[in-house]
């Protein structure tokens, strides 16, 4: 595949018809990234992917109403599309697409996609709505880019594996790349959201991380009830006060479907809330990232 330098300067684009305007004369591959804005390093690692694989590569910055369950959520996401944009000029990006709500909505908007199987546990049970908000807006995104790739983060491990299967039920022809997760140093992954926790909920926060290393070192060590499997992880979440947990699972791999036993590839996944900020992370085990 040969990749054609990329544009000097980065565009910011608030229309569909900016838009499509400017991917007229983009040179391909087109990458994508999807983003509800505050960036941070684990954005700016999928933008770094798609830099060393597209010519062009979009950025989309939208916080997607459609998405929260809470609505006291989505008013408080954070915001900041100045820093957002010297982000993306800093990694190179050609081109910003950030649209108002009603610019991806229009009015008249009546169509939700919604995906099986693998949108109903975890994160679809716990958050109900909410991947139908993401398969749709990503199925907006995708027919408006029409990107050859767009790069999703593995921290949403179910997340990728919706868009995978709506992209492939849809016939889109956007590959969807997973990129790994990425975590600040005591290993708390990266989130918008983290802004949301004062310093003690911010000290208590790694605990997601080392719950999940506690159960892989048990599977390491040759533990393969998926219930021992669960309890390490509660265990080690009960060592820290301030973590109401929501869920811990051990999950199928490909279908997301709780486990008895881990006999192949699965997934270690929680979502554990430190007063009203909901944190999520998970650990693949076994045969690469789920759906990879
Ligand atoms: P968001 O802005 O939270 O919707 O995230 C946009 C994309 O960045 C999604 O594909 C996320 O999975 C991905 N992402 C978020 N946090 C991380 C992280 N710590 N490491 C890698 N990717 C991430």
């Amino acid at each position: 595949m040969t990749v054609t330098p990329h544009l000097p300067t980065t565009r910011v684009l608030a229309t569909r018809a900016e838009l499509r305007a400017a991917l007229a004369e983009a040179p391909r591959p087109i990458g994508l990234v999807p983003t509800m804005g505050w960036l941070h390093d684990g954005h700016r690692a999928l933008i770094r992917q798609a830099r060393s694989e597209a010519a062009t590569v979009v950025v989309t910055i939208f916080v997607n109403p459609r998405q929260f369950n809470v609505a006291a959520d989505y008013t408080k996401y954070p915001r900041n599309e100045a820093r957002d944009l010297e982000i993306c000029r800093t990694e190179g990006v050609d081109l910003v697409f950030a649209p108002p709500v009603e610019e991806v909505f229009p009015p008249g908007f009546d169509t939700t996609v919604s995906v099986g199987a693998v949108a109903g546990p975890l994160e679809g049970a716990a958050r109900p709505g909410h991947f139908e908000g993401v398969a749709t807006v990503v199925a907006i995104l995708f027919g408006l880019v029409g990107a050859e790739r767009a790069y999703f983060g593995q921290k949403d491990a179910q997340q990728v594996m919706v868009i995978r299967q709506m992209a492939r039920d849809l016939a889109i022809p956007t590959a969807v790349v997973a990129c790994p997760t990425v975590r600040e140093p005591d290993g708390l992954a990266l989130s918008s959201r983290n802004v949301h926790l004062d310093p003690a909920k911010r000290r208590a926060a790694p605990v997601l991380r080392q719950a999940l290393l506690a159960a892989r070192g048990a599977w390491e060590a040759g533990e393969r009830s998926a219930h021992a499997l669960r309890e390490r992880m509660l265990q080690a979440l009960a060592a820290e006060p301030l973590a109401d947990v929501e869920y811990v699972s051990v999950a199928d791999g490909q279908t997301l479907a709780e486990l008895d036993r881990v006999d192949g590839a699965a997934l270690l996944s929680l979502a554990v809330r430190f007063g009203t900020t909901r944190l999520i992370d998970n650990e693949p085990l076994g045969a690469g990232p789920p759906g990879g």
